[in-house]
């Protein structure tokens, strides 16, 4: 990974990860979304990154980063299902637009990419913050880098302040009641448990860096 910017090269290696982030995670998210939906999401997410690596694996040029982001916008709209998968899908469309053309993304491109994503995902599902969904971890994740960037932060400085507002912002979800999706038919009942999708915006975060 190049010291202050991420290439094409570089958000590949990063969804790799995060393919084996989820797999990892698979149960954990199965349980959250047992607790308050239908107990799919850990499978929904799992059989899309696994599609994902395995297609930017095909690929010997991953092109320019928004190349990859589209990529993984299109295998996961076509694999992931659910609510989550035209979600996930909107974020990584909408992210790519957002920095198309772009060589490599230094901090502000990084902010970018979140930015267009939280918003893809908010225009797609109308949840505000709040409702107890992924845009818990989306927006304060963009809201994160956009801060680090603005001070002259790299790259992956910006994506670890927006790592570690997705996984505040997921953990803030557990008092809350559901606006949308499945656990808003429980009402009180989701209170004590977090969101599944929150908690997988969070790892996909993380898993772009390195500890
Ligand atoms: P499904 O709910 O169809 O079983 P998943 O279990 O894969 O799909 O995904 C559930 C997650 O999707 C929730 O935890 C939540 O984060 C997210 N979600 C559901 N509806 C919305 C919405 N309208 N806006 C934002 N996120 C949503
Ligand atoms: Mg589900």
């Amino acid at each position: 990974m190049s010291e202050n910017a991420l290439d094409g090269a570089d958000v590949a290696a990063w969804m790799q990860r995060a393919a084996r982030v989820v797999a990892e995670h698979e149960s954990a998210l199965t349980a959250l979304d047992r607790a308050i939906g239908d107990g799919d999401h850990g499978a929904n997410m799992q059989r899309g990154f696994t599609a994902v690596a395995s297609k930017l694996e095909s690929e010997s040029d991953p092109g320019l980063p928004a190349d990859v982001l589209k990529v993984v916008a299109t295998t996961l709209i076509s694999t992931v299902g659910g609510a989550s998968g035209p979600l996930y899908g909107t974020a990584f469309l909408k992210g790519s637009i957002a920095i198309a053309g772009q060589e490599s993304l230094d901090g502000l491109g990084l902010a970018a990419f979140l930015r267009a994503a939280a918003e893809g995902v908010q225009a797609r599902g109308k949840a505000e913050r709040g409702d107890k969904t992924m845009v818990d971890a989306w927006l304060p994740a963009a809201e994160a880098a956009e801060l680090t960037a603005s001070d002259g932060g790299t790259a992956l400085e910006a994506l670890t302040a927006a790592a570690d507002a997705a996984h505040k912002g997921a953990a803030e979800t557990e008092p809350l009641v559901a606006k949308k999706g499945r656990a808003s038919y429980l009402g009180e009942r989701a209170i004590g448990h977090r969101d599944p999708g929150a908690e997988s915006t969070a790892l996909l975060l993380s898993a772009g860096v390195q500890r």
